[in-house]
């Protein structure tokens, strides 16, 4: 059975004090399940601080991006070993503020999916339409090219255990969430892709997040879907009790 995982993306928020407060105030609420994983996705200069604070506990450490390159003259850029280097074990990959801020493409994003597994980071691979892009009927098409040109030349072997978050670009931050149908509609086309690709074990083997304005009150009946394994969170992940109350409503 896949293990719902729950993962909470701090975006650029929290300086370093305000990272530890929020990871002293996570650990204290939540309640620790063994069908859920937590993970928290810091800021990069408050990851090394956060992994020591989660030093003795269940809770994963990822980081919100990184750099395909190994090293040199990439100012500004992470590495994947220096994420390692502080303790990651996850890395979100493709994240759509990624792509439309910062110009990423889907053929960055295969690189920094290979790199990631070179270096045993396990890559949670977002996907996810825009409204214009759902509109005007072409929601498959943009999460199929996402999917097909995000996993290139990534075998099966490599792929299994990586995580991929849907999130419709509409949802994120928007307070608008896609209905339970709608997310479970596009994870079932999405496991169907990674079977075809892959296998049909692979695909059940999947963790599929949905990501998009996830709250308290929407998780359970979202996470309650049968292809929708957990939830990649924004907003609701910066107090502590909402992102604890999701991960209880997981
Ligand atoms: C996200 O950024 O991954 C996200 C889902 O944000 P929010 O929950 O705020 O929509």
């Amino acid at each position: 059975m896949r293990k719902k995982i729950v993962a909470g993306n701090w975006k650029m928020n929290n300086d370093l004090n305000e990272s530890i407060s929020l990871i002293n105030e996570i650990k204290e609420i939540l309640v620790d399940r063994d069908d859920v994983k937590v993970i928290v996705a810091p800021p990069f200069t408050s990851l090394d601080s956060v992994s020591q604070l989660l030093r003795g506990t269940e809770i994963g450490l990822s980081a919100q991006n990184m750099c395909y390159e190994d090293s040199g003259a990439f100012t500004g850029a992470v590495s994947a070993k220096m994420l390692k280097s502080v303790g990651c074990e996850y890395v979100i990959l493709g994240h759509s503020e990624r792509r439309t801020l910062f110009g990423e493409t889907n053929g960055d994003v295969n690189k920094k999916i290979k790199k990631a597994i070179s270096e045993s980071l396990i890559p949670i691979f977002c996907v996810g339409e825009t409204l214009e892009e759902r509109e005007a009927g072409k929601m498959k098409k943009v999460i199929k090219k996402q999917i097909k040109k995000g996993l290139k030349g990534i075998s099966e072997e490599d792929f299994s255990g990586a995580i991929v978050a849907y999130e419709p670009v509409w949802a994120i931050g928007t307070g608008k969430t896609a209905t339970p149908e709608q997310a479970q509609e596009v994870h079932a086309f999405i496991r169907n892709l990674l079977k075809e690709l892959y296998s049909e074990t692979l695909a059940e083997n999947t963790t599929i997040q949905y990501g998009g304005s996830v709250k308290p009150e929407n998780a359970s009946e979202l996470i309650g879907q049968k292809d929708i394994d957990g939830a990649l969170v924004g907003g609701a992940c910066l107090k502590a009790d909402s992102f604890a109350n999701i991960v209880k409503n997981a």
